[in-house]
């Protein structure tokens, strides 16, 4: 098997030297300040090694990264009744879609397209003040990356908060359908914030670890999830997590991961790795366009896709 850490930075050196970098959003206006030519990787082993190059210490707004984590919190505390309110179904139209709604009387498709997880983050709220909901969201990533300076970038939340009328109208369009039991501003007012969560790859990796080993935390032995509750996360993950890019996302990688707008991706490879990559610049179905090149060198490299 090659080394981890040589063929991480041979990745990074690789990405850092391409002159396609795709393009960064800008319709949260505050995500189009960053350096399109930034590059981060971090890889955490089965062993808890942290192979890490680039970029990989630059916090990044997670955005729908944070996504996974909420799902994970959701099903903690309403359990399996929370898929009576979202699918679990690819969804093949674009993360901000309304179409689907319409169509599934207003349930949301799967919890990582924008009404999935403004549905599941409803769902968190439900009996807290939006302060707590968030806090509780805040410590968990804290908890299970083992640090306490992840924080929430005010700026890109306001940014968002004054910019999401799609959002707003997908929360009203679920609010009419009885999907949401909580003010949707409150509602939207924790998703945006969760979503501008900023992390490193290296905090990101860390968060992740519980996802590959079965729902357990490697350094402390607690479990964060059962082992049946992560394989369902990761399968999510796998069928979900790239919006409309999920089907390309298996094909070249091969491992459940789940992107955001910022540029990040988190990839999990059971039993072997947790890795995160971030590349500001998106692809046409706004995946990290570097960022999924990266992971499909990576998986090639180290024989880690799930598919064998
Ligand atoms: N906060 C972003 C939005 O709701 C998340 C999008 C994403 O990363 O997919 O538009």
């Amino acid at each position: 098997m090659p080394d981890l850490d040589q063929t991480v930075r041979d990745i990074a050196e690789e990405m850092r030297a391409r002159p396609d970098r795709g393009e960064v959003a800008t319709y949260i206006p505050e995500l189009a300040n960053v350096d399109p030519g930034a590059f981060g990787i971090a890889v955490v082993d089965a062993e808890g090694h942290v192979a890490a190059a680039g970029d990989c210490d630059m916090a990044f707004s997670i955005q729908s990264i944070s996504k996974v984590f909420t799902l994970t919190l959701a099903l903690g505390k309403i359990g399996d009744r929370l898929w009576r309110r979202v699918g679990r179904e690819p969804s093949g139209s674009a993360f901000n879609s309304i179409v689907q709604l319409e169509a599934e009387h207003g349930i949301p498709r799967n919890p990582f397209i924008n009404a999935g997880a403004i549905a599941v983050t409803d769902a968190i709220l439900s009996g807290h003040q939006p302060r707590e909901a968030l806090g509780e969201i805040l410590r968990f990533l804290q908890f299970i990356a083992e640090d306490p300076n992840i924080s929430i970038d005010e700026k890109v939340a306001a940014s968002e908060q004054r910019t999401g009328f799609r959002n707003r109208a997908l929360a009203n369009y679920m609010m009419a359908f009885d999907v949401l039991e909580n003010p949707v501003d409150y509602t939207l007012g924790v998703y945006f914030h969760h979503c501008a969560i900023a992390m490193t790859c290296r905090q990101l990796a860390m968060a992740g670890r519980f996802l590959m080993h079965g729902g357990r935390n490697p350094s402390t032995g607690f479990s964060v999830v059962s082992p049946e509750r992560a394989r369902r996360i990761n399968a999510v993950m796998l069928t979900c997590g790239h919006y409309d890019g999920s089907g390309e996302f298996a094909y070249r990688v091969g491992l459940p991961g789940k992107s955001g707008v910022g540029g990040g991706i988190l990839a999990v490879a059971p039993r072997k790795a947790s890795i995160a990559v971030w590349s500001p610049g998106l692809d046409a179905s706004g995946n990290s366009h570097l960022g999924r090149i990266a992971l499909e060198m990576l998986t090639q490299r180290m024989g880690w896709s799930i598919f064998g």
